[in-house]
């Protein structure tokens, strides 16, 4: 290669680089501007006691209605927000929304018994996290042990004894704590046991296969004995079939979250879709 090549191809290069830069405030801008324009929004997925179908909770999952892109999931933004550090207004107007939305239900009488939100970790370690539970609490009117805090397993795990502290205060406040996406992480079974947490979800994988025996019907027994153990509630996400549901119950777990029962929708439906569930 000439040395006129080579400059070409530097130069290219950091082209490259500058558009990738370029785009990725672009990005950062458009979704500052979102957060200003109310383009985030809240949808809402059951979760189900089995067999008598009572609703246990709403998961909140945020969707960013963008509008050129349509509506994005989470996949999509939430990474590049967790980078740029919006990811803590994202949260914090999620925190807000949620208990917002779930006081107001109570309010007209249909309301599932907890709405759960998801803080990715770099909310669940802010030094905000605690005003910021505590004032959609109180701004809502919402009582705490209506409130639900879903953090994954390797969130929780990265430094034990911050977790604890953390969890400990949420605790205080009455918001009940659930591990998110349960057997895909690397949980050490003694923070466990010491952390004050409610439920444990069990991650969709291991519920896909379940209706065969095999692995990982072994694995959502082991989870239900040790929670039993440990005296939490489990959930189990990404139920679809009713043959995975009845492998469930008769493994001991009672509540269901998965397209059998709903797919996330916005909050004007999945209240439409309790009512209908509930006396249709
Ligand atoms: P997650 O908390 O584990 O949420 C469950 C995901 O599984 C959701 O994807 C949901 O739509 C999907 N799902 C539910 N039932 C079924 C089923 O039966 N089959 C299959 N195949 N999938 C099912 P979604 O909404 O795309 O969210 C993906 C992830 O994004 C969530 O996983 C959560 O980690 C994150 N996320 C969602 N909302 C928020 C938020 O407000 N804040 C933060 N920090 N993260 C969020
Ligand atoms: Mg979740
Ligand atoms: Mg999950
Ligand atoms: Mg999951």
């Amino acid at each position: 290669t000439t040395k006129r090549e080579q400059r070409n191809s530097v130069r290219a290069f950091s082209d490259d680089l500058r558009t990738a830069a370029d785009l990725r405030l672009a990005l950062e801008t458009e979704m500052r501007k979102a957060l200003e324009q109310g383009e985030f929004e809240l949808f809402y997925q059951p979760v189900i006691e089995y067999p008598h179908g009572g609703i246990l909770g709403a998961e909140a999952l945020i969707r960013w209605r963008h509008p050129k892109r349509g509506l994005l999931a989470p996949g999509e933004f939430i990474p590049l927000a967790e980078e740029c550090g919006l990811i803590v207004e994202i949260g914090e107007w999620g925190l807000k929304t949620a208990c917002a939305q779930m006081a107001y239900w109570i309010r007209n009488g249909v309301a599932p018994d907890a709405v759960a939100v998801n803080l990715s970790g770099i909310s669940f370690r802010h030094v905000r996290l605690l005003a910021a539970v505590r004032n959609a609490l109180a701004g809502s009117g919402l009582p705490p042990e209506r409130l639900e805090l879903e953090m994954t397993e390797s969130v929780l795990m990265s430094d034990v004894e911050l977790t604890n502290e953390i969890l400990a205060e949420l605790k205080r406040m009455g918001v009940r704590l659930m591990v998110d996406d349960f057997g895909t992480g690397y949980s050490s079974l003694a923070y466990l046991k010491r952390f004050p947490i409610d439920v444990l979800k069990i991650d969709r994988s291991f519920v896909q296969d379940l209706a065969r025996e095999g692995s990982d019907a072994a694995i959502t027994s082991a989870v239900m004995a040790m929670a039993q153990e440990l005296g939490l509630d489990v959930v189990a996400e990404g139920v679809e079939t009713e043959a995975q549901a009845l492998a469930l119950a008769r493994r001991g777990c009672k509540a269901m979250q998965g397209f059998l029962y709903s797919r996330p929708v916005p909050s004007q439906q999945f209240i439409a879709w309790c009512g209908q569930w509930l006396n249709g």
